[in-house]
């Protein structure tokens, strides 16, 4: 049975992806940060094991990796999932806001990552999948530490990729449009249709909609995809 471990697994897409892989029949580590209650309920819920760790922190998600080894023996997939918004103007920003932004939605990715690939290298397979965003590819007006921390993770997806390829182990990255989640609370119906008109397909993406891709990407019959950074946007980056 493969193992799957989720970062930000208490809300959002992530707890969708929790759901999603475990009725699939993996067995799912997720970890939180805030949501304890959400998290300890969705974790007794499906059967996952539920870990409070910080994703900005080494040590947090280095013990969170290897409490999840110990407990299934191995982890075949990693899911770089948590992350956090914010809009500001650019001269606004301070600099807690964006060592914040990069320590959790960039750093965090790194942590999780090097923490897992020691034994992928060793198995000799694995599979990193990492949420960025369609603002880390075109760029977000007020956004722009949020957008350069996702930019940023698509620049580790592809270096990663072509060094851990000849190990067995593939590394790809979603984009996603604008998904209907908490992170997105603070818009207001206006907003909303105005991005739904704005995109192709014309309607706002789902949680689902992630956890399609995601699944596509952890399956073996994408074995021979790695380097890639699939758009889940509706259209709306093309
Ligand atoms: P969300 O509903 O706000 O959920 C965020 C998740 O990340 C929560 O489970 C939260 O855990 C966790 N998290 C945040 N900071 C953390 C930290 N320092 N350590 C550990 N966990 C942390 O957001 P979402 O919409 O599901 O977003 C998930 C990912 O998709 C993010 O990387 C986001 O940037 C990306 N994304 C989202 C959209 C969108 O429109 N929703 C679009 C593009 C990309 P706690 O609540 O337990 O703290």
């Amino acid at each position: 049975m493969k193992v799957v471990f989720i970062t930000g697994g208490s809300r959002g897409i992530g707890a969708c992806a929790v759901r999603r892989f475990a009725s699939l029949g993996y067995m799912v580590a997720f970890t939180y940060l805030k949501s304890e209650k959400e998290a300890l309920a969705l974790a007794s819920e499906v059967g996952a094991l539920a870990i409070k760790a910080d994703v900005s922190s080494s040590d947090e998600v280095t013990n969170a990796i290897n409490l999840t080894t110990l407990q299934y023996g191995k982890i075949d997939i990693l899911i770089n999932n948590a992350g956090i918004s914010e809009f500001s103007l650019f001269t606004d920003i301070t600099d807690e806001m964006w060592k914040r932004m990069i320590d959790t939605n960039l750093s965090g990715v790194f942590y999780a990552s090097r923490a897992v690939l020691p034994q992928m290298i060793s198995q000799k397979s694995g599979c990193i999948i990492n949420i960025s965003s369609m603002w880390g590819e075109v760029g977000s007006s007020c956004e722009v530490h949020y957008s350069a921390s996702k930019a940023g993770v698509i620049g580790l997806t592809k270096a990663l990729a072509k060094e851990v390829g000849p190990s067995g182990i593939r590394v790809n990255c979603i984009t996603p449009g604008l998904i209907k989640t908490d992170m997105n609370a603070m818009l207001d119906e206006a907003t909303l249709n105005e991005i739904k008109e704005e995109t192709p397909l014309g309607r706002l993406g789902e949680a689902d909609d992630i956890c399609n891709a995601l699944v596509f990407l952890a399956d073996d019959a994408s074995s021979f995809i790695t380097g890639q950074i699939l758009g889940v946007n509706g259209g709306f980056v093309i």
